[in-house]
């Protein structure tokens, strides 16, 4: 087994541990394996030992390693931020944008998504923690620009992703992720038609998947560590 396959292998355990833990069924949690900084080789291994879908935090980045991959069955998450000047490159080659914070953003996705692909699936990044300078729709505003969404005939609405702050303590970590998960119930009380809460990655998953995720993002776990912090996006 390769390295990555062993790793993969360990996440998929740890995610079934979790799901036991928290008695749910496994099958409602779905892995991305997050391949930011990892080249198409990476990737590669980790379809063959059975990761079908990726995520990619820089979107220049993620086109050209895609168009290495071509022919492979691979679904592309856009999980990092999206610039207006991007909005286009995304559409295209993306099944996934999840972190949709504003209007504007979610717009250029509808107008630029190629009319023969299916709408593109939109996941509202939420600011759950409120820091102040963090990506993220704040939990208030959610409801409107979720309802905005849907009348964007390009889009398809799916869900809420959180990146909450590092923290090291299980019991800290669930109290983050419960709030995403509460709002997440309440909109869809409110009638958005949701079933995807992404959270949760290597250090938190467990925690993520007590409160309710549905989908964890994970990469050092599969991939190892990154060997370099990259800006750009
Ligand atoms: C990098 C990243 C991940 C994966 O983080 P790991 O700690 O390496 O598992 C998940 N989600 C987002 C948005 C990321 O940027």
């Amino acid at each position: 087994m390769t390295t990555i396959a062993a790793r993969l292998k360990t996440v998929r355990e740890r995610i079934a541990h979790a799901c036991t833990d928290a008695g749910r069924d496994v099958n409602e949690v779905t892995l991305l394996a997050v391949s930011k900084t990892f080249g198409p080789d990476a990737v590669r291994e980790a379809h063959a030992a059975g990761a079908l879908s990726f995520g990619e935090n820089y979107i220049q980045e993620a086109v050209e390693k895609q168009a290495l991959l071509a022919g492979l069955p691979l679904e592309w998450h856009c999980i990092g931020p999206i610039q207006s000047n991007k909005t286009r490159l995304v559409a295209t080659h993306f099944a996934w944008a999840q972190t949709v914070d504003r209007l504007k953003i979610a717009q250029r996705l509808s107008e630029q998504r190629p009319p023969q692909l299916p709408p593109l699936n939109v996941c509202l990044q939420v600011n759950i923690d409120g820091g102040a300078n963090k990506s993220g729709v704040a939990p208030g505003e959610a409801l409107a620009l979720g309802r905005a969404i849907l009348a964007l005939p390009q889009l398809r609405l799916r869900g809420l992703m959180s990146i909450p702050e590092p923290t090291e303590d299980f019991a800290a970590q669930r109290t983050l992720h419960q709030r995403a998960r509460e709002l997440y119930e309440d909109l869809r009380a409110a009638g958005l038609p949701l079933d995807t809460l992404s959270m949760g990655m290597t250090d938190d998953l467990e925690a993520a998947i007590h409160a309710g995720s549905t989908m964890v993002r994970v990469g050092t776990a599969i991939f190892g560590s990154r060997a370099k912090p990259v800006t750009s996006a």
